[in-house]
C-alpha cells in the first residue's frame, strides 16, 4: 500500500504519495501559509486528503523544520511557525482517521538517502544537508537516531570554535555558522575583503554588482575562480574538521552531504576529507567512512516523511 509524505517548507508545502520503493506516484504543492500554525494544519489536512483520493493509503508523514518529540507525535517548536507543543498528529488523526506520523524535515531527508538514496548500502551513515543553515541526521543500526527526548542529532550545532561566532540557537561556534551556505558568502566576503587585488578580484567585482548571493559565487565556483574555489576550501575544510569529531562518536560508514550547497560535488567533498583526515583521532587504527553527494534532489523530506510513516505502522502491527 501507498503512504503520503508532506513537507512543510517555509515558502511551501510540498506533497505526494509514495510507494514502498520510495517512488512518488503522484504529487501536489500548495503556498505555505508561513507564520499561520492554524492554518498549516488546515492546509496539510486538505492535502492529504486531497492526495489519498479513493485510494487506501497505510499513513502520512509530515515534515517540519523543528523540534518534534520522540514519540514523532508533537512539535515542540518550530522556528519558522507559531508552533508550541503542537500536538499535530492528534489533530491530523483525529480529522483524517489515518495513522499520522511527525518527523524533523532534515531527519526525514536523511532517513530517504538511507533507505532509497545514498545510504542505503550501510547500516550507520551521517548526513549533513548544507543549506542557508546546516541539517543533520544519523542513522546508526538501521535507525534513524532521535534521542530520548527526540531532539538529537542536530549536527549543525555541534560547537566547532569555542567563542566563535553566534548562532540562530543562543550558543556560539556552531557548525551552522561555519559549514552552511550562509557561512560560504560570509567566508567568500571575506576573501574578497583581504584579497581584492589577488585571489579575491573576481568576488569583489560580483560584489560590486550587487551583495553576493548563492547564484553569484555559484557561478564563480563552476567557472573555476580560485577565490572561490578557495571560500568552498575553507568551508569544506570546516566540515571535514566537524565529521572527524563526529566520527569519533557515531564512526559512520558514510557521511552524506546534501543541500543547495551539495551541488558543487567533488569540489566540497575533496576539501572536507583532506580536513577530516588531518584531524580523525587515532587515524590508521581503524576503518574509516566514505564521503558521497547525496542522490535525492528536491523530494527526499517527502520520500522520506512517507517511509517513516510505513515503519512506524509496521513496527505496530
Ligand atoms: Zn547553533
Amino acid at each position: 500500500m501507498h503512504a503520503i509524505g508532506i513537507d512543510i517548507g517555509g515558502t511551501k508545502i510540498a506533497g505526494a504519495v509514495v510507494d514502498e520503493l520510495g517512488g512518488i506516484v503522484r504529487r501536489n504543492r500548495r503556498p505555505s501559509p508561513a507564520g499561520d500554525g492554524e492554518r498549516i494544519v488546515e492546509t496539510v489536512a486538505e492535502m492529504i486528503e486531497e492526495l489519498a483520493g479513493d485510494e487506501p493509503v497505510i499513513a502520512a508523514g509530515v515534515a517540519a523544520a523543528g523540534f518534534v518529540d520522540s514519540a514523532q507525535s508533537t512539535v515542540y517548536y518550530a522556528p519558522n511557525l507559531d508552533w508550541r507543543n503542537e500536538p499535530l498528529r492528534e489533530r491530523l488523526e483525529a480529522r483524517l482517521g489515518l495513522p499520522i506520523v511527525v518527523d524533523n524535515d532534515a531527519n526525514a531527508a536523511g532517513w530517504a538517502e538511507f533507505r532509497f538514496g545514498a545510504g542505503r548500502l550501510v547500516s550507520d551513515m551521517c548526513m549533513l544537508t548544507i543549506g542557508t543553515g546546516v541539517g543533520g541526521a544519523i542513522v546508526s543500526g538501521d535507525r534513524l537516531f532521535r534521542g530520548g527526548f527526540g531532539s538529537g542529532g542536530e549536527l549543525g550545532h555541534l560547537r566547532l570554535v569555542p567563542d566563535g561566532l553566534p548562532c540562530g540557537c543562543g550558543q556560539r561556534g556552531c557548525i551552522e555558522q561555519y559549514g552552511s551556505g550562509r557561512a560560504l558568502l560570509r567566508i567568500a566576503g571575506g576573501i574578497a575583503d583581504e584579497e581584492a587585488a589577488g585571489i579575491g578580484r573576481a568576488l569583489a567585482a560580483a560584489r560590486a554588482e550587487r551583495p553576493l548571493d548563492g547564484e553569484s559565487v555559484g557561478a564563480l565556483i563552476q567557472a573555476g575562480d580560485p577565490g572561490a574555489l578557495e571560500a568552498l576550501g575553507r568551508l569544506g575544510r570546516n566540515l571535514g574538521e566537524a565529521c572527524a569529531t563526529l566520527s569519533a562518536v557515531l564512526d559512520p560508514q558514510r557521511f552524506v552531504f546534501g543541500g543547495g550547497v551539495s551541488i558543487a560535488g567533488e569540489l566540497l567533498l575533496a576539501p572536507i576529507r583532506e580536513a577530516f583526515a588531518a584531524h580523525l583521532p587515532a587515524r590508521g587504527f581503524h576503518p574509516e567512512p566514505d564521503f558521497v553527494i547525496a542522490e535525492f534532489v528536491n523530494d527526499a523530506g517527502i520520500v522520506g516523511a512517507a517511509d517513516l510513516a510505513r515503519v512506524w505502522v509496521a513496527e505496530r502491527a
